[in-house]
C-alpha cells in the first residue's frame, strides 16, 4: 500500500489553504513586472511596516545567527504591560494561526467536536480536521455568526467554539453585548476562540473590551495578530491573550522557539507605533469608502465589512446565485488577473458570486476599479 495511504483519514481529507496569489507567480505566468501587478488578495498592509519596525528589524539583524528568546519575555511583558494583563497569559505565535492551532492541538482531539460559522475563517475547520475533530458548522445569519444557532449547535463533546469579530472574509461584526451576553451563554468546559486579527481597524466605539472579559471568563481565548493593521504578515507575529492555565497548557505545545528573532523585535517596536496604527486605519478608511463609491457606480453590490477587505458581488445578486454563480466571478478573477489585479476568489467560503478585494493605496484601489468597470463593458 502507498505511503500516503497509510495516513490517518481525516489526515488525507484535509482540503489544502488556499492563500492569495503571490505577485511574483503572477509576474511570471503572464510575463509582467512585479511593480506593474497590484495585489489587493490578502488583507495586507498596503503601508508595508512602520518605520520603527524596520528600524528595529535593520538592528536586528546581527542577532540572526542566534536563537530568538524562545520565551518572547520583551514582546510579551510588552503586551502585557500595553494591555493590562498578566504576563502568564500571553501566548505568542508564529502568526496567529500558529495559536488557532494550538488552541486546537490542546483542546481537540478524536471524540471532540469544534463549533464555527458558515462564510467564517478557514483556519478553524482546518485546524479542528488536522487533530481529528468533528467540524460543526453553523449557518450564518446575514452573512455572520448566528451565536443563538451556535449555542443551540455546542454538544456534549463540544471542546472549542470559534468565532472572528470581525469574521473574515465577510467583514461581519458582532456588537459586545451579543459577545458578552454568548460568554455567559457557553459552559465553562468549552473554550471560546475570539480571534479578532482586524480589531485594529474598528473605531473605538464598535471595540469589545474583551480584554476585560478574560478574569470573568476563564474559558476564552483571545487572538490578535501583527500581520493585517500592523504591516508585519511576512514575519508572523500572533498572540493569545487567556487564562494562565490555559497559557501554560498552549505554551508546552509550542515549539520552542516559535517566534523569529526579527519578527519578536519588530512585533515590540510596532506596538509602540500608535501614530503607524492611526495611519494605517485611515487608510484604510478612505480606502474602504473609495472601493464602496466605486461598485456603487458600477452596480455592483457588497457585504458591508468592518475590516480591511470587502466582498463584492461580482456573479449577479445573491438571491440568484444558483444560476449566476462561480462561473462569472471566476472569470472576472481571471480577467482581472490578465490586466495584473490580484484579489480573492471566495468560493470556497461558499460565497461563489463574490471576491474579496482587500483595501489598498489609492492608486490600487483606483486600478482595481479601472479594471473591474473595463470587465464590465466587455461581457
Ligand atoms: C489573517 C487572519 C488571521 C491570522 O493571520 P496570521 O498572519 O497567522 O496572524 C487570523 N484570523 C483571521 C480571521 C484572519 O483573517
Amino acid at each position: 500500500m502507498p505511503l500516503c495511504d497509510l495516513a490517518p483519514p481525516h489526515i488525507r481529507a484535509i482540503a489544502p489553504y488556499q492563500p492569495g496569489k503571490p505577485i511574483s507567480e503572477l509576474a511570471r505566468e503572464m510575463g509582467l513586472r512585479d511593480a506593474d501587478i497590484v495585489k489587493l488578495a490578502s488583507n495586507e498592509n498596503p503601508l508595508g511596516p512602520s518605520p520603527k519596525a524596520r528600524a528595529a528589524i535593520a538592528a536586528g539583524l546581527d542577532e540572526v545567527a542566534r536563537y530568538p528568546d524562545g520565551n518572547g519575555f520583551a514582546l510579551k511583558s510588552a503586551l502585557a504591560s500595553k494591555l493590562g494583563v498578566n504576563i502568564a497569559g500571553v501566548i505568542l505565535g508564529n502568526g496567529s494561526n500558529d495559536v488557532l492551532e494550538l488552541a486546537a492541538r490542546a483542546l481537540l482531539g478524536p471524540g471532540t467536536s469544534a463549533v464555527y460559522s458558515e462564510h467564517a475563517f478557514a483556519v478553524y475547520p482546518l485546524a479542528t480536521q488536522a487533530v481529528g475533530a468533528t467540524g460543526i458548522e453553523v449557518p450564518a445569519c446575514a452573512w455572520g455568526h448566528d451565536l443563538a444557532a451556535m449555542r443551540a449547535a455546542i454538544r456534549g463533546n463540544t471542546r472549542v467554539v470559534f468565532i472572528a469579530n470581525p469574521n473574515n472574509p465577510t467583514g461581519t461584526l458582532l456588537s459586545a453585548g451579543e459577545l458578552h451576553e454568548f460568554l455567559q451563554s457557553v459552559p465553562p468546559t468549552v473554550a471560546v476562540v475570539l480571534d479578532e486579527a482586524y480589531g485594529e481597524f474598528l473605531d473605538a466605539r464598535l471595540r469589545a473590551p474583551s480584554v476585560s472579559w478574560l478574569s470573568e471568563f476563564p474559558n476564552l481565548i483571545l487572538t490578535r495578530t501583527f500581520s493585517k493593521a500592523y504591516g508585519l504578515a511576512g514575519l508572523r507575529v500572533g498572540y493569545a491573550l487567556a487564562h494562565p492555565d490555559v497559557a501554560d497548557l498552549l505554551n508546552r505545545l509550542r515549539q520552542p522557539f516559535n517566534v523569529n528573532s526579527l519578527g519578536l523585535a519588530a512585533a515590540a517596536a510596532a506596538l509602540d507605533d500608535s501614530e503607524f496604527l492611526a495611519r494605517a486605519k485611515a487608510v484604510n478608511d478612505a480606502g474602504m469608502a473609495q472601493l464602496l463609491e466605486g461598485c456603487e457606480r458600477l452596480g455592483l453590490g457588497h457585504i458591508p465589512s468592518h475590516g480591511n477587505f470587502v466582498c463584492i458581488e461580482v456573479g449577479g445578486h445573491a438571491t440568484e446565485r444558483e444560476n449566476k454563480d462561480a462561473s462569472v466571478a471566476t472569470r472576472v478573477y481571471q480577467a482581472l488577473l490578465r490586466k495584473g489585479v490580484i484579489v480573492r476568489p471566495v468560493a470556497n467560503y461558499g460565497l461563489p458570486a463574490f471576491l474579496r478585494v482587500s483595501i489598498g493605496l489609492p492608486d490600487e484601489n483606483a486600478r482595481f476599479l479601472d479594471a473591474l468597470g473595463e470587465i464590465q463593458e466587455q461581457a
